[in-house]
């Protein structure tokens, strides 16, 4: 009772409400897909959580707009509730240590948590030439990744890049990039989308902490909660030229099909992701409602297969 007190008011000290924090717990639990008597349980998770996980967070080839999605949120206050869950050991963006002291915290991190720590991966890992074209304190991502990822409890990629090569990783790729799990032969988690909605990493987390397993995957090692439709079957343009309503108030069928975005490259129907009901910004809006095509980001090499964008394809 105390430490929800506590954490209710940390939240309170930070400008949001209980209100406002119940009203991210409502969206997070229709995003993971359960039912609304779990939004209490989630709720918990965060105000009195019974384990705090311990987390090392590698970059790789990436930019780290993963991390930043993640930390600059519009939700004033993912950053402190992804805090609150996670023990986070290492992360090159957040934590204050740099240089040997950095080295020092990863070693001692991956020795002290062997077999328990989750492994989030951001970045793509280079694989021609010995790992040559990306070092981390003059060790390939390659061999930091053999070296870390095995001794996990469970690897998350976060982004397409840790996914599956992502913009690293495309035509004409001249390291190597491949997503983590391919480098190494490891099976992964895979949260991709460039960036990916926070909420879906906050949702795995969330599910892991609550029902004690993670959360069930596609064949592309997708949380199905999150990628289990496309992006066409939920975009509401489509209801455009499908709904009669529309079509009447369009003139025609054709005059309302032209409110979909297809035709200016639209990948929705070829792209898994949940950003039609997920939305970004504190649920704001999101690219097709805001008028963009989607690019199809959360397919495995989608600089490749998706383009040229912005034409039919
Ligand atoms: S805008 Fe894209 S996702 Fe939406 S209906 Fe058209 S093709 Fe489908
Ligand atoms: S709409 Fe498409 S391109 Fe845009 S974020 Fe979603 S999946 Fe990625």
């Amino acid at each position: 009772m105390e430490q929800e007190k506590t954490f209710y008011e940390r939240l309170k000290s930070k400008g949001v409400s209980r209100r406002d924090f119940m009203k991210y717990c409502t969206a997070l639990t229709a995003t993971m897909g359960l039912s609304a008597s779990y939004v209490p349980k989630v709720a918990e998770v965060f105000a009195a959580p019974a384990q705090r996980p311990p987390v090392v967070w590698l970059h790789f080839g990436e930019c780290t707009g993963c991390s930043e999605a993640l930390l600059r949120s519009n939700y004033p206050f993912i950053d402190e509730l992804v805090l609150e869950i996670l023990s986070v050991e290492y992360h090159e963006t957040i934590m204050a240590a740099a240089g040997h002291q950095a080295e020092e915290n990863l070693h001692a991190a991956v020795k002290k948590y062997k077999g328990k720590f989750i492994c989030v991966v951001e970045g793509a890992v280079a694989t021609k030439y010995n790992g040559g074209y990306g070092k981390v304190a003059g060790r390939s991502f390659l061999e930091i990744a053999k070296e870390v990822v095995p001794q996990a409890a469970a690897t998350i990629a976060i982004g397409s890049c840790a996914a599956y090569g992502g913009i690293a990783g495309a035509d004409p790729n001249p390291g190597g990039y491949v997503g983590v799990g391919e480098a190494i032969g490891a099976s992964t988690l895979n949260i991709p989308g460039c960036p990916p909605n926070p909420i879906n990493l906050v949702g795995t987390v969330v599910n892991y902490l609550l029902l004690g397993k993670l959360p069930a995957l596609d064949d592309k090692g997708r949380p199905l909660f999150a990628y289990g439709k496309t992006i066409h079957d939920q975009c509401p343009r489509r209801s455009h030229f499908e709904n009669e309503e529309f079509v009447t108030e369009f003139g025609s069928a054709e005059a309302a099909n032209g409110y979909c975005l297809y035709q200016v490259g639209c990948r929705g129907p070829e792209t898994y992701n949940n950003c039609p009901v997920a939305k970004f910004n504190d649920g704001t809006s999101w690219p097709v409602e805001a008028g963009a095509p989607c690019i199809g980001c959360s397919e495995p090499k989608f600089w490749d297969t998706m383009t040229p964008f912005y034409e039919e394809m």
